[in-house]
């Protein structure tokens, strides 16, 4: 991935991204998006062209009327101007009706055909966000893609009629309406069109202005979320620290600055709503001063000037709109280049051309030599002049089969969590290979392999949804009692049991309403419902105590000849009992063996052991231990 890649930046805001494709292609792929519901859309054009016909027919039927009213007036066969005054009213209102229709028909199918637009956009952007690696999320702001999602999809989906239909509506209007007036009087024509070219350029250019500060505002308020949810979900943390004044300084200070776009946003709309209204009305003045002389030289007729009248306050309204039409195009070629950029990107990770499904056999997964650097900091690497990569793991192997556990120490930092990342593929090998039962992890179809494998993540996530939904979240279909029967595995079903709701209990937002340890267990009862051959532990029972952490492993163990376990933890406790333990550090492993082999060695093991039970003793002859919280020197 290069490093400039301008999705994956967490900082820039949303606005600076850079739009890789050209406007003109991505107008073209929305229109092509559009052309999908080709029905719909020649509706759409066809009533556009009705409104704009049967409304330029208006002007005409008006200035007729009042002729037919003068004359009426005027004396001479009052049967005959009655009767043209009859057939003119009942032109002009029927063509204000159907226009009126065809308008509102317009405007309904290109929302409709808009809304459908987003709707697929929407769909396909979601379960590309489900596709794409880990490494594009660790690197890329929820709060960005988030907002790509919501403002950009509404962006696209606003271009059929404010952008596409109303390109139509305002050509044929100022078109036809033009050359009708130029054709009728020349210099009334050009006075009554004298306002369209600086009420368009007006309009054109105050909405790019607005388009700017929008941009700019959009930016601000990305950060005022981001502020807002940043202090919502560490209100703890900003609680037991006091620093409610602080977060609230600075909430203000980004407030203000939205503030003053917003001011400055206003300024710039009124400005020229005034200019623009001020030029219609300097050349509607214009033409009544003329074409009222011409009235009385009797070269045209009061209704001939009415028609030129009305036909001045229906371009208004177009020629007005012709800013938001180009802003409708602007920000549609600006929102689909970014979401585009997210819809076109490959994944990482993903299944190989002939990957086929993952065939268990023994269950025996093996680490061969493997080695691994994160994303970021190759680039980091990059991005600092070339220097050396910093490697998260090296040279990485170890064997676990069924019914065998191994167990996985290490200071922070030193790789754990890594190499459960790469069993499941939430990342690839930079070296080496994985292999389960043979077959390598990246031959094998990505469903299959994250079927066989279950992971107990360090950090538990529930969501907002009854106990029961989230135990079965890996199997919905599952029956009450295999839930129950996992939940008693993980040592929670008694204190479920307890509750007046039991497993319809909602565990609020995030499982807010659950203690740490209790978050845990419901982790881990999720993960063993799955009933995956390979079951990993990744410091997952940290705020278990350790009888109950007993309980689990006791549990656990009576269903372990099926099942490959590995089991990641700091407290020395709860992976004693392994089969094989690797001390890792610094991404390699530097101690190997059973809990009474590495006792004896007297190593780093050794010493970790001796400082969590007998309370900082070293074991004589041991090196110190590395430091529980010091991340490792690389
Ligand atoms: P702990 O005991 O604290 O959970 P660990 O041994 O599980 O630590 P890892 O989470 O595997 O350590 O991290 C190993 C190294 O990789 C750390 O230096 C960490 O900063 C880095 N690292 C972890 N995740 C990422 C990531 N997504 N992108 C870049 N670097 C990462």
């Amino acid at each position: 991935m290069p490093a400039s890649d301008p999705l994956i930046t967490r900082s820039s805001p949303p606005a600076r991204v850079t739009v890789g494709l050209s406007d003109i292609g991505i107008l073209r792929r929305v229109l092509g998006m559009a052309l999908r519901y080709r029905r719909g859309m020649a509706i759409a054009l066809v009533t556009t062209l009705l409104a704009a016909v049967f409304q330029l027919l208006i002007p005409q039927y008006l200035g007729k009327a009042v002729d037919s009213a003068r004359g009426l007036l005027a004396g001479g066969d009052a049967e005959a101007a009655r009767a043209a005054l009859w057939r003119t009213a009942f032109l002009l209102l029927g063509a204000s009706v159907l226009r009126g229709l065809f308008t509102m028909w317009h405007n309904y199918q290109g929302e409709a055909i808009g809304q459908r637009i987003a709707y697929d956009l929407r769909m396909a952007y979601y379960a590309q966000l489900q596709r794409l690696s880990f490494d594009f999320h660790d690197r890329t702001h929820s709060g960005e893609l988030i907002t790509r999602g919501m403002l950009d999809i509404e962006g696209i989906r606003m271009v059929i009629n404010a952008g596409i239909l109303r390109l139509v509506l305002i050509t044929v209007l100022v078109g036809v309406g033009a050359t009708l007036l130029l054709r009728q009087d020349l210099w009334l024509g050009l006075i009554a069109l004298s306002f369209v070219p600086f009420a368009a350029w007006r309009s054109v250019v105050a909405r790019l202005r607005l388009r700017a500060g929008w941009l700019a505002l959009q930016e601000k308020l990305g950060i005022l979320t981001r502020v807002m949810e940043e202090n919502l979900q560490g209100i703890r943390v900003v609680r037991a620290f006091a620093a409610q004044p602080h977060e609230l300084g600075k909430f203000d200070a980004i407030s203000e600055e939205t503030l003053a776009l917003a001011d400055h946003r206003i300024d710039i709309r009124v400005r020229n709503t005034a200019a623009m209204t001020y030029a219609f009305f300097l050349a509607m003045g214009l033409l009544l001063w003329v074409g009222g002389g011409k009235v009385l030289a009797g070269e045209i007729s009061v209704g001939t000037l009415a028609e030129f009248l009305a036909f001045m306050a229906i371009l208004q309204m177009p020629v007005r709109q012709l800013g938001m039409m180009v802003n409708a195009f602007a920000r549609a070629s600006m929102s689909g280049g970014r979401l585009f950029e997210v819809l076109d990107r490959e994944p990482e990770i993903q299944d190989a051309p002939d990957a086929k499904e993952l065939r268990i056999t023994d269950t025996a997964l093996r680490f061969e030599n493997v080695s691994f650097t994160y994303a970021g900091a190759r680039t980091g690497a990059r991005a600092s002049g070339g220097g050396p990569t910093l490697a998260t793991l090296h040279d990485i192997s170890f064997e676990v089969r069924a019914g065998r556990t191994l167990g996985i120490v290490g200071p922070p930092g030193s790789g754990k969590s890594t190499i459960a990342h790469l069993i499941p593929r939430y990342y690839d090998v930079g070296g080496g290979r994985i292999t389960i039962d043979g077959q390598d992890v990246r031959d094998v179809t990505l469903g299959s392999l994250r079927r066989a494998v279950s992971l107990v993540q360090q950090d538990t996530f529930l969501f907002t949804a009854s106990i029961e939904n989230n135990v079965a979240y890996g199997n919905p279909w599952a029956e009450r009692d295999r839930i129950a029967h996992s939940s008693e595995m993980a040592r929670l079903h008694d204190y479920i049991a307890g509750l007046p709701k039991d497993y319809e209990t909602l565990v609020g937002e995030r499982g807010v309403s659950l203690s740490g340890g209790q978050r845990q267990r419901l982790s881990i009862a999720r993960s063993i419902l799955v009933d995956a051959p390979i079951l990993i532990f990744d410091d997952s029972t940290a705020a278990v105590d350790a009888a109950t952490e007993q309980g689990i492993r006791e549990a656990l163990r009576s269903q372990s000849t099926r099942r490959a376990t590995i089991i990641i933890a700091h407290r020395l406790g709860s992976l004693m009992d392994a089969d094989e333990i690797v001390f890792l550090e610094g991404g390699r492993i530097v101690e190997r063996g059973s809990h009474q082999e590495l006792l004896a060695l007297g190593g780093r093991y050794a010493s970790l052991y001796a400082l969590q039970s007998l309370g900082n003793e070293p074991v004589a002859g041991a090196p110190a231990a590395p430091s529980p919280v010091a991340e490792p020197e690389r």
